[in-house]
């Protein structure tokens, strides 16, 4: 019999099997997929490293920034030019990076106003729920739609907002946004840092399979577990092959969107399958486009649009740069089609010839089902503390469900770290 089996590779399940392993116990971790990484995943396009998942990291999530030190890996800041677009209603404009930044500063301060009071303790967002119920209960969309903007501003904020969401501002709750700029520092500024500051040079598995290498355990890639029952002290791990695997405890870290797939038995309680019904509103995309321009690093901007949020990640000797897009919409991207890439790409920057297009679909991938976490209304006020609570030998653990970064890599980790250390108890 196993102590723990940790089901998942990405960051959470790696965390949680360390720290079964620091607390003296066996991990075996089960993973669905053939690589470890989960929602992050270092590939190569035509000799360039580039990241299909999450990739962005910055000194204000205190979990990553440890294992970044601890890596020896090497912080890079993208490229950033001055040739700014955004678009409103159909009509692009082009600035300063300066002047864009003072409509968009003046939108999204109205949209975040009294965030200090609101979430005075950002890593601790149930301290004082009547703080956070009005946002918690409303969308993106209606918190928009009671503000007074300028029509710049408003087609500004819907990209920023969209952007913070990875869906429809219809869907997602208001709050996540003001999570988000609470978590760094209550300023735009650093929230557009800690969205895209930083990369890690050699590839987010640089800092991951160091965490791995330290949990010392048996890795089964390729496969995917169907059932976790728990009978007497024990529970078994069923996978999709029918093989069953008893262990004295077990850590799920499967994201929200997936965890449905996963039968429980006794089934889980009905706060937690209430949470598992609602699921996240993350459902959008990255596209990498590799163009021909001259002129420098690009960035755009346009609401409601396949590729809303445009910057140039590499730029390439021979005038070719490899864009990175941000849709809020992962069911509208035509993979693989180029034409369609270049007319969408002509309504949000001009003047780039598009040579190449690279995309996962985190939407249609059965692992994730999603992009990265933001919780929809009642979040707070419904599941999210009754997504944390174990239930008998049974713990489930990922970035969806934490509570300072959730929806981003060092959420993974405070949550898999918690999952982890009562699991070890547990067990
Ligand atoms: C396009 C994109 C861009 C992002 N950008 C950023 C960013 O810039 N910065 C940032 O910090 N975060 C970013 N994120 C979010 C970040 O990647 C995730 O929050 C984080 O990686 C989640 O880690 P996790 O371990 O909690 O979950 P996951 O990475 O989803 O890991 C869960 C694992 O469980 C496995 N699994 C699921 N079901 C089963 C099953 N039935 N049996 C066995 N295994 C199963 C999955 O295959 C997966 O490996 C991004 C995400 C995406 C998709």
């Amino acid at each position: 019999m196993h102590d723990v089996i940790v089901i998942g590779a990405g960051f959470a399940g790696c965390a949680a099997a360390r720290e079964v392993r620091r607390a003296g116990r066996e991990p075996l971790i089960l993973e669905a997929r053939d690589r470890i990484g989960g929602r992050t995943w270092t590939d190569d396009w035509d000799g360039q490293r580039f990241e299909r998942g999450g990739n962005y990291f910055h000194w204000f999530q205190p979990h990553l920034w440890t294992e970044v030190v601890a890596a020896g890996v090497t912080p890079l800041m993208p490229p950033y030019g001055d040739r700014v677009h955004w678009t409103v209603g159909e009509e692009i404009r082009t600035g300063s990076r300066a002047e864009r930044e003072a409509l968009n500063e003046s939108a999204w301060d109205k949209y975040c106003a009294g965030s200090w009071e609101i979430l005075p303790q950002p890593h601790a967002p149930l301290a004082d729920a009547n703080r956070i119920g009005r946002l918690d209960g409303m969308t993106i969309q209606e918190r928009i739609d009671e503000l007074d903007l300028t029509d710049d501003e408003r087609a500004l904020l819907m990209v920023e907002c969209q952007g913070v969401a990875s869906g429809h501002l219809d869907d997602a709750g208001a709050l996540s946004v003001v999570r988000w700029h609470a978590l760094s520092g209550h300023s735009l500024a650093l929230t557009q840092e800690t969205a895209g500051g930083y990369t890690i040079a050699e590839g987010t598995i640089a800092f991951l399979q160091p965490i791995l290498d330290a949990a010392a355990c048996e890795l089964r890639l390729e496969a995917p577990v169907e059932a976790v029952e728990q009978e007497g002290d024990r529970v078994v791990v069923t996978l999709r092959s029918g093989e069953a695997l008893p262990a004295r405890a077990c850590v799920v870290t499967a994201p929200l969107n997936a965890l449905g797939s996963i039968r429980f038995e006794p089934g889980l309680s009905e706060g937690k399958r209430a949470g598992i019904a609602l699921g996240q509103a993350g459902l959008g995309s990255k596209v990498m486009l590799r163009v021909r321009t001259t002129g420098g690093p690009v960035a755009g901007m346009h609401p409601d649009h396949p590729f809303g949020f445009i910057s140039t990640i590499f730029d390439l000797p021979g005038d070719e740069q490899i864009l990175v897009c941000f849709g809020n919409d992962g069911a509208a991207i035509r993979h693989g089609d180029l034409a369609w890439a270049q007319r969408e790409l002509d309504r949000v920057v001009p003047g780039c010839e598009v040579i190449g297009m690279n995309c996962h679909d985190w939407l249609g991938d059965e692992w994730s089902r999603g992009t990265w976490g933001i919780h929809r209304p009642g979040w707070y006020a419904h599941h999210h503390a009754e997504m944390q609570r174990p239930e008998g030998r049974v713990i489930l653990a990922n970035s969806d469900f934490a509570d300072g970064w959730a929806g981003f890599v060092d959420g993974a980790l405070e949550s898999g770290k918690r999952g982890g250390a009562w699991a070890a108890a547990a067990a």
